[in-house]
Order: C-alpha cells, then structure tokens, then sequence
C-alpha cells in the first residue's frame, strides 16, 4: 500500500476523473440508505457517536453502524459495511 496519496493518482484515467467527481462533495449533504433496514436518511441529520479519533453514524430506522470514520497516524479511514448507497 502507497504511502503517499501522489503515488496513488493515475494520471489522464477517466476512472481517477469519476472517483475525484464522486468525493468532491459536502458528505453531511448526502443521503445514505441502510443496509439493514432500507432506510434512507439525510447523513448530516443522523446522530454520531464516537470521540476524538473514531465517529460511527447510526441509522436512524434501526440504529445499526452505517458508517465508521477513523483517524490513524497514517491518515483517515472511512469504513461503510452498514450502507448500501450513498445518494449525492
Ligand atoms: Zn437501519
């Protein structure tokens, strides 16, 4: 794995041009539908849980993990095994 984030970027692939469109976005504007339950709610309206170096979002239907955001030496880690979709 790349250390460095400049070692990951593929210069001129339109794939890298989808994924740079897909995360140029305010996330708290999203929204994001529940694995679990189907729910669909607004990310930024969920309730977060956590402290300084972790947030988990919680469904609101059903109060599963939709998503896990981790902060490490090395940088951010955001995990979304509780999502099915994220709608932007
Ligand atoms: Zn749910």
């Amino acid at each position: 794995m790349a250390d460095n984030i400049a070692d990951l970027i593929l210069g001129g692939d339109p794939c890298t041009h989808l994924l740079q469109e897909a995360f140029a976005f305010d996330i708290t504007l999203t929204k994001i539908r529940c694995a679990v339950c189907d729910t669909v709610s607004g990310l930024g309206s969920l309730g977060v849980d956590g402290g300084p170096l972790q947030a988990l979002v919680k469904c609101a239907g059903c109060g599963s993990v939709l998503m896990r955001a981790r902060r490490t030496q090395k940088g951010y880690i955001l995990e979304m095994h509780g999502a099915r979709h994220l709608y932007f």
